[in-house]
Protein backbone atom coordinates (compact mmCIF):
# COMPACT_ATOMS: atom_id res chain seq x y z
CA UNK A 1 0.00 0.00 0.00
CA UNK A 2 1.40 3.18 -0.87
CA UNK A 3 1.35 6.71 1.02
CA UNK A 4 2.97 9.53 -0.67
CA UNK A 5 3.43 11.90 2.19
CA UNK A 6 7.26 11.14 3.24
CA UNK A 7 10.74 12.16 2.42
CA UNK A 8 13.00 9.49 3.58
CA UNK A 9 16.25 10.14 5.44
CA UNK A 10 18.74 7.39 6.44
CA UNK A 11 18.18 5.73 9.87
CA UNK A 12 21.77 5.23 10.24
CA UNK A 13 22.62 8.54 11.23
CA UNK A 14 20.43 8.01 14.09
CA UNK A 15 22.73 5.30 15.55
CA UNK A 16 25.99 6.73 17.14
CA UNK A 17 28.27 3.68 16.54
CA UNK A 18 26.42 1.43 15.62
CA UNK A 19 26.68 0.16 12.08
CA UNK A 20 24.92 1.45 8.71
CA UNK A 21 21.28 1.19 8.42
CA UNK A 22 20.18 -1.91 5.91
CA UNK A 23 17.76 0.87 4.57
CA UNK A 24 19.84 3.76 3.73
CA UNK A 25 20.30 5.10 0.10
CA UNK A 26 23.87 3.66 0.07
CA UNK A 27 22.47 0.46 -0.23
CA UNK A 28 21.87 -1.20 -3.59
CA UNK A 29 18.43 -1.58 -4.53
CA UNK A 30 18.59 -5.43 -4.87
CA UNK A 31 20.18 -6.02 -1.39
CA UNK A 32 17.99 -3.72 0.07
CA UNK A 33 14.86 -5.85 -1.48
CA UNK A 34 16.18 -8.41 -0.08
CA UNK A 35 16.94 -7.46 3.32
CA UNK A 36 13.35 -6.15 2.96
CA UNK A 37 11.98 -9.34 2.05
CA UNK A 38 14.20 -11.06 5.11
CA UNK A 39 12.60 -8.70 7.56
CA UNK A 40 9.03 -8.76 6.59
CA UNK A 41 9.60 -12.74 6.93
CA UNK A 42 10.40 -12.18 10.48
CA UNK A 43 7.66 -9.57 11.12
CA UNK A 44 4.86 -12.19 9.26
CA UNK A 45 6.52 -15.10 11.53
CA UNK A 46 7.67 -13.60 14.72
CA UNK A 47 9.75 -16.27 15.14
CA UNK A 48 11.97 -18.03 12.50
CA UNK A 49 15.29 -19.63 11.36
CA UNK A 50 17.88 -18.42 8.78
CA UNK A 51 16.31 -22.21 7.08
CA UNK A 52 12.83 -20.81 6.71
CA UNK A 53 13.23 -17.35 5.53
CA UNK A 54 15.90 -19.04 2.68
CA UNK A 55 12.79 -21.81 2.06
CA UNK A 56 10.05 -18.62 1.90
CA UNK A 57 12.26 -15.94 0.00
CA UNK A 58 13.76 -18.31 -2.56
CA UNK A 59 16.95 -16.55 -1.82
CA UNK A 60 20.54 -18.72 -0.84
CA UNK A 61 21.18 -20.25 2.35
CA UNK A 62 24.66 -18.33 2.17
CA UNK A 63 22.83 -14.87 1.06
CA UNK A 64 20.18 -15.49 3.62
CA UNK A 65 23.17 -15.64 6.26
CA UNK A 66 24.81 -12.32 5.36
CA UNK A 67 21.37 -10.29 5.36
CA UNK A 68 20.93 -11.88 9.26
CA UNK A 69 24.04 -10.34 10.02
CA UNK A 70 23.79 -7.21 8.96
CA UNK A 71 19.93 -7.10 10.14
CA UNK A 72 21.34 -8.30 13.44
CA UNK A 73 24.29 -5.99 13.86
CA UNK A 74 21.70 -3.22 13.03
CA UNK A 75 19.75 -4.05 15.72
CA UNK A 76 16.44 -4.98 13.74
CA UNK A 77 16.56 -9.12 14.44
CA UNK A 78 17.94 -10.58 17.41
CA UNK A 79 18.91 -14.68 17.48
CA UNK A 80 16.71 -16.41 20.07
CA UNK A 81 19.21 -19.79 20.70
CA UNK A 82 18.65 -22.79 19.28
CA UNK A 83 15.27 -24.25 17.81
CA UNK A 84 14.46 -28.13 17.63
CA UNK A 85 16.97 -30.49 15.15
CA UNK A 86 15.49 -32.15 12.90
CA UNK A 87 18.76 -34.57 12.54
CA UNK A 88 21.80 -32.11 12.44
CA UNK A 89 22.87 -29.01 13.93
CA UNK A 90 19.88 -27.19 15.61
CA UNK A 91 18.58 -23.95 13.87
CA UNK A 92 19.39 -20.96 15.58
CA UNK A 93 16.35 -19.21 16.34
CA UNK A 94 15.35 -15.50 15.30
CA UNK A 95 13.19 -12.87 16.20
CA UNK A 96 11.93 -9.07 15.96
CA UNK A 97 14.46 -7.27 18.32
CA UNK A 98 11.33 -5.51 19.36
CA UNK A 99 13.35 -2.57 21.38
CA UNK A 100 15.96 -1.99 18.59
CA UNK A 101 14.07 1.09 17.16
CA UNK A 102 11.45 3.22 18.53
CA UNK A 103 8.54 5.24 16.53
CA UNK A 104 7.17 8.61 17.16
CA UNK A 105 3.33 8.61 16.40
CA UNK A 106 1.05 11.79 16.73
CA UNK A 107 -3.07 11.67 16.46
CA UNK A 108 -3.63 15.19 15.88
CA UNK A 109 -7.90 14.00 15.07
CA UNK A 110 -8.21 13.90 18.91
CA UNK A 111 -8.56 16.97 21.45
CA UNK A 112 -6.65 17.29 23.11
CA UNK A 113 -3.81 16.10 21.04
CA UNK A 114 -2.12 12.56 21.84
CA UNK A 115 1.20 11.06 20.95
CA UNK A 116 2.88 7.76 21.48
CA UNK A 117 6.30 5.90 21.48
CA UNK A 118 6.10 2.76 19.89
CA UNK A 119 8.51 -0.82 19.53
CA UNK A 120 8.80 -2.22 16.43
CA UNK A 121 6.00 -4.35 16.89
CA UNK A 122 3.94 -1.86 17.46
CA UNK A 123 3.50 -1.92 21.07
CA UNK A 124 3.07 1.47 22.85
CA UNK A 125 5.87 1.94 25.31
CA UNK A 126 4.81 5.30 26.27
CA UNK A 127 2.08 7.71 25.56
CA UNK A 128 1.48 11.69 25.92
CA UNK A 129 -1.47 13.77 26.33
CA UNK A 130 -1.17 17.72 24.37
CA UNK A 131 -2.88 20.07 26.66
CA UNK A 132 -6.65 20.83 25.69
CA UNK A 133 -6.23 24.76 24.84
CA UNK A 134 -3.31 24.37 22.29
CA UNK A 135 -5.41 22.44 19.63
CA UNK A 136 -5.69 25.36 16.60
CA UNK A 137 -3.59 27.88 14.72
CA UNK A 138 0.07 28.51 15.59
CA UNK A 139 -0.91 27.21 19.44
CA UNK A 140 -1.67 23.80 18.05
CA UNK A 141 1.26 23.97 15.66
CA UNK A 142 3.76 24.54 18.16
CA UNK A 143 1.87 22.12 20.73
CA UNK A 144 2.61 19.06 18.01
CA UNK A 145 6.28 20.08 18.18
CA UNK A 146 6.56 20.28 22.36
CA UNK A 147 4.94 16.65 21.57
CA UNK A 148 7.11 15.44 19.40
CA UNK A 149 10.24 16.60 21.70
CA UNK A 150 9.59 15.47 24.22
CA UNK A 151 8.94 11.36 22.81
CA UNK A 152 12.11 12.34 20.80
CA UNK A 153 14.04 13.07 23.99
CA UNK A 154 12.11 10.01 26.11
CA UNK A 155 13.23 7.47 23.29
CA UNK A 156 15.67 4.69 25.09
CA UNK A 157 16.13 3.41 21.47
CA UNK A 158 17.06 5.24 18.35
CA UNK A 159 14.18 6.96 16.66
CA UNK A 160 13.56 5.39 13.21
CA UNK A 161 10.97 7.51 12.34
CA UNK A 162 8.09 10.28 13.24
CA UNK A 163 4.39 9.89 11.75
CA UNK A 164 1.85 12.11 12.12
CA UNK A 165 -1.96 11.67 11.32
CA UNK A 166 -3.88 15.14 10.52
CA UNK A 167 -7.22 15.81 10.17
CA UNK A 168 -7.60 17.74 6.36
CA UNK A 169 -5.93 17.80 2.79
CA UNK A 170 -2.27 16.91 3.28
CA UNK A 171 -0.30 17.12 0.41
CA UNK A 172 2.95 15.06 -1.19
CA UNK A 173 5.04 16.22 0.82
CA UNK A 174 3.52 16.50 4.02
CA UNK A 175 2.37 20.05 4.23
CA UNK A 176 -1.71 20.11 5.91
CA UNK A 177 -3.03 22.47 2.99
CA UNK A 178 -6.25 22.49 4.44
CA UNK A 179 -7.60 21.17 8.34
CA UNK A 180 -10.64 23.60 9.26
CA UNK A 181 -10.66 22.15 12.30
CA UNK A 182 -7.53 23.25 13.50
CA UNK A 183 -7.37 26.49 12.06
CA UNK A 184 -4.75 25.48 9.50
CA UNK A 185 -4.30 25.86 5.94
CA UNK A 186 -0.71 25.32 4.36
CA UNK A 187 0.95 24.23 7.15
CA UNK A 188 4.41 22.64 6.11
CA UNK A 189 4.51 20.36 8.95
CA UNK A 190 6.68 17.59 7.85
CA UNK A 191 9.03 19.77 6.53
CA UNK A 192 9.12 22.27 10.18
CA UNK A 193 9.20 18.64 12.34
CA UNK A 194 12.46 17.15 9.80
CA UNK A 195 14.03 20.57 10.17
CA UNK A 196 13.79 20.62 14.25
CA UNK A 197 14.39 17.20 14.48
CA UNK A 198 16.51 15.75 11.63
CA UNK A 199 14.24 12.65 11.27
CA UNK A 200 12.43 11.00 8.93
CA UNK A 201 8.91 12.56 9.18
CA UNK A 202 5.78 11.26 7.14
CA UNK A 203 2.64 13.26 7.42
CA UNK A 204 -1.15 11.74 6.32
CA UNK A 205 -4.69 12.44 6.98
CA UNK A 206 -5.98 11.01 9.80
CA UNK A 207 -8.28 8.43 7.91
CA UNK A 208 -6.02 7.76 5.17
CA UNK A 209 -3.58 6.74 8.48
CA UNK A 210 -6.45 4.52 9.97
CA UNK A 211 -7.05 2.72 7.05
CA UNK A 212 -3.54 1.87 6.61
CA UNK A 213 -3.38 0.03 9.94
CA UNK A 214 -6.72 -1.45 9.92
CA UNK A 215 -5.38 -3.30 6.72
CA UNK A 216 -1.88 -3.60 8.14
CA UNK A 217 -3.22 -4.69 10.94
CA UNK A 218 -6.30 -7.39 10.04
CA UNK A 219 -5.60 -8.41 6.30
CA UNK A 220 -9.04 -8.91 6.79
CA UNK A 221 -9.74 -8.16 3.02
CA UNK A 222 -7.96 -6.75 0.09
CA UNK A 223 -11.04 -3.85 -0.20
CA UNK A 224 -11.84 -1.78 3.23
CA UNK A 225 -13.09 0.95 4.11
CA UNK A 226 -12.63 3.23 7.43
CA UNK A 227 -14.82 5.80 8.80
CA UNK A 228 -13.74 8.17 11.48
CA UNK A 229 -16.13 10.48 13.37
CA UNK A 230 -14.73 12.95 15.84
CA UNK A 231 -14.75 16.81 15.42
CA UNK A 232 -14.50 16.03 11.95
CA UNK A 233 -15.69 13.28 9.87
CA UNK A 234 -13.17 11.41 7.48
CA UNK A 235 -12.87 8.19 5.57
CA UNK A 236 -9.86 6.42 4.47
CA UNK A 237 -10.67 3.66 1.41
CA UNK A 238 -8.21 0.76 0.69
CA UNK A 239 -8.85 -0.26 -3.08
CA UNK A 240 -7.44 -4.16 -4.23
CA UNK A 241 -4.91 -3.67 -1.25
CA UNK A 242 -3.66 -0.07 -2.18
CA UNK A 243 -5.04 3.19 0.02
CA UNK A 244 -6.94 5.14 -2.60
CA UNK A 245 -5.96 8.87 -2.41
CA UNK A 246 -7.33 11.20 -5.07
CA UNK A 247 -6.16 13.39 -7.24
CA UNK A 248 -5.36 16.12 -4.74
CA UNK A 249 -5.15 13.90 -2.51
CA UNK A 250 -8.38 14.31 -0.61
CA UNK A 251 -10.17 10.79 -1.32
CA UNK A 252 -12.61 10.28 1.62
CA UNK A 253 -13.49 13.68 2.37
CA UNK A 254 -17.12 12.50 3.06
CA UNK A 255 -17.69 14.87 5.99
CA UNK A 256 -18.94 17.96 3.63
CA UNK A 257 -21.63 15.57 1.42
CA UNK A 258 -24.66 17.23 2.00
CA UNK A 259 -27.05 15.78 3.38
CA UNK A 260 -29.36 18.23 4.73
CA UNK A 261 -31.45 20.74 2.90
CA UNK A 262 -30.72 23.61 3.12
CA UNK A 263 -29.50 22.43 6.71
CA UNK A 264 -27.35 24.26 9.33
CA UNK A 265 -23.76 26.61 8.78
CA UNK A 266 -20.93 24.02 7.97
CA UNK A 267 -17.09 26.13 8.57
CA UNK A 268 -16.47 24.96 5.05
CA UNK A 269 -18.91 27.64 3.59
CA UNK A 270 -21.41 25.10 2.77
CA UNK A 271 -24.91 24.27 4.60
CA UNK A 272 -25.99 20.64 5.52
CA UNK A 273 -22.34 18.73 5.51
CA UNK A 274 -22.69 15.62 7.19
CA UNK A 275 -20.17 17.00 9.76
CA UNK A 276 -23.19 19.27 10.91
CA UNK A 277 -25.27 16.38 11.63
CA UNK A 278 -22.80 13.70 12.50
CA UNK A 279 -19.60 14.94 13.48
CA UNK A 280 -19.46 14.41 17.54
CA UNK A 281 -19.85 18.45 18.66
CA UNK A 282 -23.08 18.05 16.62
CA UNK A 283 -24.06 14.65 18.47
CA UNK A 284 -23.57 16.80 21.66
CA UNK A 285 -25.40 20.06 20.20
CA UNK A 286 -28.27 17.75 19.50
CA UNK A 287 -28.33 15.61 22.57
CA UNK A 288 -28.65 18.87 24.26
CA UNK A 289 -31.51 20.68 22.09
CA UNK A 290 -33.83 16.98 22.59
CA UNK A 291 -33.13 17.72 26.31
CA UNK A 292 -33.57 21.58 26.31
CA UNK A 293 -30.34 21.72 28.24
CA UNK A 294 -27.70 24.66 27.76
CA UNK A 295 -25.03 22.98 25.60
CA UNK A 296 -21.34 24.10 27.79
CA UNK A 297 -18.99 22.95 24.45
CA UNK A 298 -16.75 21.71 27.21
CA UNK A 299 -17.62 18.33 28.31
CA UNK A 300 -15.43 15.22 28.41
CA UNK A 301 -16.87 12.67 25.39
CA UNK A 302 -18.10 9.63 26.85
CA UNK A 303 -21.78 8.14 27.03
CA UNK A 304 -22.07 8.54 31.08
CA UNK A 305 -20.58 12.30 31.25
CA UNK A 306 -23.18 13.46 28.49
CA UNK A 307 -26.20 11.28 30.40
CA UNK A 308 -25.16 12.76 33.16
CA UNK A 309 -25.67 16.01 31.48
CA UNK A 310 -28.83 15.78 29.02
CA UNK A 311 -30.00 12.01 30.47
CA UNK A 312 -29.76 9.06 28.59
CA UNK A 313 -32.53 8.78 26.17
CA UNK A 314 -31.37 12.08 24.41
CA UNK A 315 -28.06 10.91 24.11
CA UNK A 316 -29.04 7.54 22.21
CA UNK A 317 -31.50 9.18 19.87
CA UNK A 318 -28.67 11.81 19.32
CA UNK A 319 -25.70 8.75 18.46
CA UNK A 320 -28.71 7.05 16.50
CA UNK A 321 -29.75 9.99 14.47
CA UNK A 322 -26.07 10.50 13.28
CA UNK A 323 -25.38 6.85 12.64
CA UNK A 324 -28.25 7.20 10.08
CA UNK A 325 -26.55 10.05 8.77
CA UNK A 326 -23.52 8.67 8.38
CA UNK A 327 -24.59 5.35 7.14
CA UNK A 328 -26.46 7.36 4.50
CA UNK A 329 -23.59 8.51 2.96
CA UNK A 330 -21.75 5.23 3.53
CA UNK A 331 -24.83 3.12 1.05
CA UNK A 332 -23.13 5.16 -1.62
CA UNK A 333 -19.50 4.60 -1.13
CA UNK A 334 -19.78 0.92 -0.63
CA UNK A 335 -22.17 0.43 -3.48
CA UNK A 336 -20.19 2.65 -6.26
CA UNK A 337 -16.65 0.59 -5.11
CA UNK A 338 -18.36 -2.75 -4.10
CA UNK A 339 -16.69 -2.81 -0.58
CA UNK A 340 -18.37 -5.07 1.87
CA UNK A 341 -16.11 -3.98 4.75
CA UNK A 342 -16.47 -0.92 6.80
CA UNK A 343 -14.47 -0.47 9.99
CA UNK A 344 -15.81 2.88 11.92
CA UNK A 345 -14.05 4.94 14.67
CA UNK A 346 -16.54 7.05 16.97
CA UNK A 347 -14.44 9.31 19.63
CA UNK A 348 -17.61 9.24 22.24
CA UNK A 349 -16.00 6.45 25.08
CA UNK A 350 -19.54 3.96 25.36
CA UNK A 351 -21.57 5.17 22.08
CA UNK A 352 -20.57 3.07 19.37
CA UNK A 353 -22.29 0.25 19.53
CA UNK A 354 -26.06 2.03 18.82
CA UNK A 355 -23.75 3.81 16.20
CA UNK A 356 -23.03 1.10 14.23
CA UNK A 357 -26.31 -0.26 14.16
CA UNK A 358 -27.93 2.60 13.07
CA UNK A 359 -25.73 3.02 10.06
CA UNK A 360 -25.69 -0.68 9.57
CA UNK A 361 -29.50 -0.58 9.48
CA UNK A 362 -29.45 2.66 7.18
CA UNK A 363 -26.77 1.15 4.70
CA UNK A 364 -28.88 -2.03 4.22
CA UNK A 365 -31.76 0.18 3.53
CA UNK A 366 -30.06 1.71 1.13
CA UNK A 367 -27.92 -0.38 -1.28
CA UNK A 368 -29.28 -3.66 -3.33
CA UNK A 369 -30.88 -6.21 -1.48
CA UNK A 370 -28.32 -9.17 -2.47
CA UNK A 371 -25.47 -6.09 -1.12
CA UNK A 372 -27.02 -5.77 2.40
CA UNK A 373 -26.07 -8.80 4.21
CA UNK A 374 -22.70 -9.17 2.95
CA UNK A 375 -21.65 -5.64 4.26
CA UNK A 376 -19.60 -5.89 7.47
CA UNK A 377 -19.89 -2.92 9.55
CA UNK A 378 -17.57 -3.01 12.73
CA UNK A 379 -15.10 -1.59 15.13
CA UNK A 380 -11.38 -1.23 14.46
CA UNK A 381 -9.64 -4.18 15.92
CA UNK A 382 -6.91 -0.83 17.06
CA UNK A 383 -10.05 0.90 19.18
CA UNK A 384 -9.03 3.95 19.95
CA UNK A 385 -5.43 4.39 19.23
CA UNK A 386 -6.27 3.49 15.09
CA UNK A 387 -4.22 6.73 13.69
CA UNK A 388 -1.31 6.49 16.63
CA UNK A 389 -1.21 2.45 14.72
CA UNK A 390 -1.59 4.12 11.56
CA UNK A 391 1.14 6.81 11.57
CA UNK A 392 3.74 3.92 13.27
CA UNK A 393 2.60 1.51 10.02
CA UNK A 394 3.30 4.48 7.64
CA UNK A 395 7.05 5.54 9.32
CA UNK A 396 7.65 1.23 8.95
CA UNK A 397 6.51 1.37 5.93
CA UNK A 398 8.70 4.41 4.58
CA UNK A 399 11.91 3.78 6.49
CA UNK A 400 11.91 -0.06 6.50
CA UNK A 401 9.72 -1.45 3.68
CA UNK A 402 7.94 -3.41 5.52
CA UNK A 403 4.17 -3.48 7.14
CA UNK A 404 3.27 -5.08 10.53
CA UNK A 405 2.02 -8.49 9.72
ZN1 LIG B 1 -18.95 21.39 5.14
Amino acid sequence: MDTQQTKSGSASALVPGASASPFDGSTHRVRRANLQAALQHVYRERVTSRASISKDTGLTRATVSDLILQLVRSGLVREIGPGTSSGGKPPTLLGLNADGRAIVAIDLSRQPFRGALLDLTGGIVQRIDGRRDAVRGDAGVEEVFRLVGSLVSSASAPVLGIGVGTPGIVDADGAVVEASNLAWHGVPLRRELAIRTQLPVTVANDAHASALAEFETTHASANLVVVKVGVGIGAGIVVDGHLHLGDRPAAGEIGHIRVVEPGLPCHCGNTGCLETVASVPSIVRSAAAIAGVDDDDGRPWEVRQLSAAFGPEPVWNAIREAGRNVGAVLANVVAILDIHRVVVSLEIDGGLEPFLDAIRTEVASRVLPDLAPVIDVSAGESGPDLVISGAAAMVLRHELGVMWR
